[in-house]
């Protein structure tokens, strides 16, 4: 970022009051990964930038280098995910996924996998997904495209494929010998599950039906290799969820 006038296409993860009427927005945009901008009188109620900088908008954005923060200068909202903010129920969800990705995403890396991946999660929530398996989904998902991923063939330590559990602090199975103290102990069904949404495209979770002990697994899984990289009950979601 050098020019002193750019634009970026992107979406809105956070937003925080700044000033008397300002807004200090958080973006992931496609060509210059996650930053914070300045939404000058956003918090004004005639404002023309307001309504494209509300948590849960994608857009087309124009900043102006400022000293501290570039300034939003212009924007173009593309879709706005309403039903975040009509139906309480879906709106932890939605608030997760941004939760999420604004923890594991950290500079100004382009970041288009990521993305697409959280413009994918947004929309397929308020198509009636099953909310459960796109979160645990988007979770492995983000995870790998962030260098987190976690390792399901081998044993991560020696390459055996005799493995006997994950572990969340090696990020993968370990076998029998090479075994740690905080192993999870999992069916090979939710570890086949596991592999799968990984490489499954998040809009064909719909056709996958897995069993109540691989949900149950699952969650256990990937709240284990989360809860290793960071802190899940600062997240606002998770509690909203319940879940922590
Ligand atoms: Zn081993």
């Amino acid at each position: 970022m050098t020019k002193r006038i750019f634009k970026a296409e992107g979406l809105v993860l956070r937003t925080r009051v700044l000033g008397e009427a300002d807004r200090l927005v958080t973006l992931l945009t496609f060509e210059e990964g996650k930053f914070e901008a300045v939404a000058r009188g956003a918090r004004k109620i005639k404002s023309k930038l307001a309504a494209g900088v509300d948590l849960f908008t994608y857009g087309h954005y124009t900043f102006h280098r400022g000293r501290t923060w570039p300034i939003i200068t212009g924007q173009e909202p593309l879709e706005r995910f309403v039903w975040f903010r009509e139906d309480p129920e879906l709106y932890p969800y939605g608030l997760y996924l941004a939760e999420l990705t604004d923890r594991l995403i950290i500079g100004e890396e382009p970041c288009v996998a990521v993305c697409q991946l959280l413009l994918d999660g947004w929309r397929m929530l308020g198509q009636g997904v099953d909310r459960f398996l796109l979160c645990r989904t988007f979770e492995l998902k983000l995870a790998h495209y962030t260098g987190y991923s976690p390792y399901f063939d081998l044993c991560i330590s020696c390459g055996s494929e005799n493995t006997q559990g994950f572990s969340p602090r090696e990020g993968g199975l370990l076998c029998q010998k090479c075994q740690v103290p905080d192993v999870l102990k999992l069916d090979a069904g939710t570890l086949a599950l596991a592999r799968r949404l990984l490489k499954t495209p998040l809009s064909q979770v719909r056709m996958i039906r897995p069993s109540t002990l691989q949900k149950e697994e699952l969650a256990q899984l990937n709240n284990a290799f989360l809860a290793y990289h960071l802190d899940l009950g600062e997240l606002k979601s998770r509690r909203l969820l319940g879940e922590n």
